[in-house]
């Protein structure tokens, strides 16, 4: 599995339309402060269907949305596609090349869509399940969390690598078990 392209429209700062094309090997992004590069993580993050508005250093979800400069008038919609190529059935799923959708309008209306079909927030959810992606998972590290990580307790540092090795589910299960 490998992520192919980002495409970005009308999210955060990022008004036009940009394609951020993924080759092969490591991506860096630099720029100066303020230029974007966080957005573009959390432009990631939202497209996996992250619902915390708090996370994505906003108050309400439509903060995303490009609110304008003073140059140029704020937006109406947000929307980010994300393409994997899914050659090895990484994700959840039988297409060879995966393309998730979110799009957001100011009036609240909200799509997902599985190439270019609408779909729940559920669906796109399943295709991450148990690969170790998904926006709550350690792939994806902010800002300040690294920090958070070093100065965590013990046991906290222990759930993390539990997460990362992907034990958490088997003792949630097992948890369920004893439960039941
Ligand atoms: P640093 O190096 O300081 O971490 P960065 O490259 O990560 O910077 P970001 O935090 O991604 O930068 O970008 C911040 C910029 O995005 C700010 O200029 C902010 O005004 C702009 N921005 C955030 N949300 C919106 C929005 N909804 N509409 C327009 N611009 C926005
Ligand atoms: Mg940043």
């Amino acid at each position: 599995m490998k992520l192919k392209t980002l495409e970005i429209s009308g999210f955060k700062s990022f008004a036009d339309k940009t394609t951020i094309e993924f080759m092969p090997g490591m991506t860096g992004i630099v720029g100066p402060n303020g230029s974007g590069k966080s957005n573009i993580i959390e432009a990631i993050r939202w497209v996996m269907g992250e619902q915390r508005a708090k996370d994505l250093r906003g108050t309400k979800m439509s903060d995303v949305i490009f609110g304008g400069t003073h140059i140029r008038h704020g937006l109406n919609r947000a929307e980010v596609s994300m393409t994997f190529d899914n050659d090895d059935q990484y994700l959840n799923t039988l297409f060879s090349e995966v393309t998730i959708t979110r799009k957001l309008y100011r009036s609240g209306e909200s799509v997902y869509q599985i190439n270019g079909v609408d779909s729940r927030l559920r669906d796109v959810q399943d295709l991450f399940t148990d690969t170790g992606l998904g926006k709550e998972s350690f792939s994806i590290i902010s800002q300040g969390r690294v920090e958070s990580i070093f100065n965590a307790k013990p046991e906290e540092r222990r759930a993390i690598i539990e997460e990362v090795a992907g034990v958490h589910k088997y003792k949630q299960n097992k948890d369920k078990a004893q439960r039941e």
